[in-house]
């Protein structure tokens, strides 16, 4: 007799259920992971700071780096703000197509990642979020061997996200988990300026 549809897909699953449950078996290692969010579709930011509010959920200890920072009035800036466990620094000034001003850019980039390095080096530190990082490796403004180095030598079980276009290969290949966000459309190239609650 034929199989009905119900049994082919028992079937099917019963098969997916070994190859997953043997996939999880072999992971077995708990440790810090450093994740990178880039690519030109929209979601980098926004996936970065759902791991925040993951991480407080967890009781664990969080830090924000926004390294440029397109506007002061995000929501989740408002939402996080004063939250037990996290601190939140704005170490940009705008993107850098609005400052036009290399050196002084270059200055503010290194003063933000000075202050991230601290966070980078502390054990009690769960989760660092470096937002936008990648222009700075990007334009030149930070010695990337340093930047990869002090994300090398973090704390064993510290998580690290970086997002931002462009993620240069050595970051990727450092990375753990690397996830690359296509852009498909945006409602912005049909004439839909930022809305509050999805673009900012
Ligand atoms: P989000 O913060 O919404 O997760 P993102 O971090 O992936 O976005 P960025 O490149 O940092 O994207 O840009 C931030 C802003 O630009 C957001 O308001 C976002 O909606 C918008 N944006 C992102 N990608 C695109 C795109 N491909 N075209 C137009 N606007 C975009
Ligand atoms: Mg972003």
């Amino acid at each position: 007799m034929a199989e009905t549809p119900d049994q082919r897909h028992a079937q099917r699953m019963a098969r997916k259920k070994t190859v997953v449950d043997g996939a999880i078996k072999r992971a077995t290692e708990d440790r810090g992971v450093l994740l990178v969010l880039t690519g030109n579709g929209k979601g980098k930011s926004s996936s970065a700071f759902g791991m925040v509010a993951r991480a407080l959920g967890h009781g664990m200890q969080v830090r924000v780096y926004q390294f440029i920072k397109g506007r002061r009035d995000t929501g989740e800036e408002a939402f996080f703000d004063g939250h037990a466990g996290l601190s939140w620094e704005v170490c940009g000034e705008g993107f850098t197509w609005e400052t036009q001003d290399r050196a002084r850019d270059a200055e503010v980039a290194a003063r933000g990642w000075q202050r991230a390095g601290i966070a980078l080096a502390d054990p009690t530190i769960d989760l660092v979020v470096l937002d936008e990082l990648t222009y700075l490796l990007q334009y030149g403004y930070l010695d990337a061997t340093a930047v990869y180095a002090a994300l090398a030598a973090r704390p064993p079980l510290q998580h690290v996200v970086v997002t931002g276009r462009a993620a240069p290969t050595a970051l990727t290949e450092l990375a753990d988990t690397v996830s690359e966000v296509r852009d498909v459309k945006h409602a912005f190239r049909a004439g839909v300026r930022a809305q509050a609650g999805v673009d900012l």
